[in-house]
């Protein structure tokens, strides 16, 4: 008997690990990707020569099924670990932080507020129940352990600038998890440990095609979903923008959620209401090659009214590039006016806040920049999330369902959705 024929739409970590899993186990597998390559938010473009995220990409201690994944795949590039560091811009001035000694030195906090802002840091990593934190936004959140003058000064800038009109309704619990995973990827409490992965991320996206086609699977690039079908409540395929036909016995949709009520909108419109509503930010990220270190952190943190952007992330603090690489994310909801810009005025613009930062920089260390745009890069966890999350299980038979958002209050990640992919499959149980 031929075995089971799964369908996986979105070539992006999950996709690709639902697909090693399930080849693994035995099903005949096609992933079908909407991009001109394999990697999703991970994937690599060309820069003059020097392969490199469209979105920086660094890894966690935390991020155990990654390394799973790359020793089950017989990866013979490494994970390199590195001591990197954290700055925060404020208000015209650059300062260490993210360790106890530099918040103890930190000028714009007093002591008081030192002293709750330490607990609160330390507690977060060791803390493991979060059905509270879902319960109230991590505005209020912070104001409670820090204090408003704190909130406003340190962390009200980062939230507007990243979620905009949704920036007072993130869940506390998301917040959390993002510090918790951060905090404990240290070499010790005084110093922080990040990780990449030789060649980058895309060494691993390689290793997964490698590995899917090895196991007779197939990856289709430049064939977006169009229509999921869908008969006597069951799936039975998926239709291409090109109107070509792919019969399966299962499908699963790992696209970002904001895309799934069209594709279910002919077939199953019931369902495809289930989908609406989910809030997603998107990212306009620039990135600079230039001759000159901003600095020696890997990423600044930015409060300071002059400057629109919440960071910097100088990406080859972490992973030897040659050149300086600095990326210059600019999240925002995807109807934002800025998103629109075009790419020479915001690399004009960030270039211009890399300057304030360091302003021993010239127009002269400037070599190249190069601009990605995603329409849906963050999907927005707001309070009480948990109940929102719909079963990936569908109620039409042999349709599973998932985005990031689902692996909640975990932010986006890589190890996060290999993990949530390898899940996924084994639910499936063997083919026959
Ligand atoms: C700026 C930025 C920085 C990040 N930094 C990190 C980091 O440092 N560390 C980390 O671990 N993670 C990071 N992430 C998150 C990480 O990239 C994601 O968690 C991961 O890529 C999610 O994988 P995924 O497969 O679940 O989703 P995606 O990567 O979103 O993959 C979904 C895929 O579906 C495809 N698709 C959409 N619609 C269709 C359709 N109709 N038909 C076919 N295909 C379709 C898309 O083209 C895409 O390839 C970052 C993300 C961004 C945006």
């Amino acid at each position: 008997m031929a075995a089971p024929r799964i369908l996986i739409i979105g070539a992006g970590p999950m996709g690709l690990a639902a697909a090693y899993y399930a080849a693994r186990a035995g099903y005949s597998v096609e992933v079908l990707e909407a991009g001109d390559r394999p990697g999703g938010m991970a994937a690599h473009f060309d820069f003059d020569g020097l392969s490199l995220e469209r979105f920086y990409h660094f890894c966690c201690r935390s991020d155990v099924d990654t390394l799973q994944l790359m020793s089950d795949l017989g990866m013979t590039r490494p994970m390199n670990w590195v001591e990197t560091r954290m700055g925060y811009f404020v208000d015209g001035k650059l300062y260490r932080f993210g360790d106890p000694v530099s918040l103890l030195l930190f000028p714009k906090l007093g002591p008081v507020e030192k002293v709750r802002y330490g607990l609160m840091a330390f507690w977060s990593t060791r803390r493991s129940d979060w059905a509270k934190l879902d319960r109230i936004s991590a505005r209020d959140w912070f104001i409670g352990w820090c204090g408003k003058r704190v909130y406003d000064k340190l962390w009200r800038p980062l939230f507007q600038l990243k979620f905009f009109e949704h920036a007072d309704r993130v869940s506390a619990a998301w917040v959390w998890q993002r510090i918790k995973r951060l905090g404990n990827s240290r070499k010790s409490i005084f110093q922080e440990e990040l990780g990449y992965i030789e060649g980058g991320t895309q060494s691993l996206v390689d290793a997964l095609v490698r590995a899917i086609e090895a196991l007779g699977g197939t990856l289709r690039l430049n064939a977006p979903a169009r229509h999921i079908l869908v008969e006597d409540d069951a799936v039975c395929g998926v239709e291409t923008a090109d109107g070509d036909v792919r019969a399966a016995d299962i499908v699963i949709s790992t696209a970002p959620l904001p895309y799934v009520p069209d594709l279910l909108a002919r077939t199953a419109p019931d369902l495809a209401g289930a989908y609406a509503g989910f809030d997603n930010v998107g990212v306009v990220c620039v990135i600079h090659k230039l001759k000159r270190r901003v600095s020696a952190n890997f990423w600044v943190n930015i409060s300071d009214p002059a400057i629109e952007i919440p960071g910097f992330v100088e990406f080859s603090n972490l992973r030897p590039t040659g050149d300086v690489i600095v990326y210059v994310p600019y999240y925002m909801p995807a109807v934002h006016p800025k998103f629109a810009w075009t790419d020479a005025d915001l690399a004009d613009e960030s270039f211009a806040y890399l300057q304030r930062v360091n302003p021993a920089l010239t127009p002269d260390d400037r070599i190249a920049s190069h601009v990605g745009r995603l329409r849906y890069a963050q999907p927005v966890c707001d309070v009480g999330f948990a109940a929102r999350i719909p079963d990936p299980r569908t109620p039409v038979s042999g349709l599973y369902v998932a985005d990031t958002s689902f692996y909640y209050p975990e932010d986006r990640g890589v190890s996060e959705s290999i993990r949530f992919a390898r899940a996924l499959v084994a639910n499936l149980g063997a083919p026959g």
